[in-house]
């Protein structure tokens, strides 16, 4: 559930921009939506758009699933890592070091999340 603190990260979901939230005083992006900085905690954080790429850093197959999904743990170029789903990709087709980007859909709910797709060859 959105709280006041993720309001304002999930409102952009809706207008397909992922945002990281970054310390102005370490200059540090952080993922996790939290007013405080989880590297020097200092409470002068801000909203900043993310470029959407990311890496994958670990996933896992939920082969019970039909079809079977992938969900990853992908590390945005500003730093932060972040949980999300690998659509648009074959689970086997996975794997570390892959370069992925963000693509909002909306999830069985209809509400708008950010996933993340393989970055097409030509735009990497
Ligand atoms: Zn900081």
């Amino acid at each position: 559930m959105p709280t006041f603190e993720t309001q304002a990260y999930w409102d952009a979901v809706d207008r397909q921009e992922l945002l990281v939230k970054t310390c102005k005083a370490c200059g540090q992006a952080h993922y996790t939506p939290r007013s405080h900085c989880p590297h020097c905690f200092s409470s002068d954080t801000h909203w900043q758009p993310a470029s959407g790429r990311a890496v994958v850093y670990s996933y896992a197959i939920a082969n019970r699933a039909d079809p079977p999904y992938v969900v990853a743990y992908v590390q945005l170029a500003e730093g932060p890592m972040m949980l999300a789903n690998i659509v648009a990709c074959a689970p086997a087709d996975v794997h570390i070091g892959q370069a992925v980007q963000v693509i909002f859909q909306p999830d069985a709910e209809g509400r708008t999340r950010p996933y993340f797709q393989p970055t097409p060859k030509d735009a990497a």
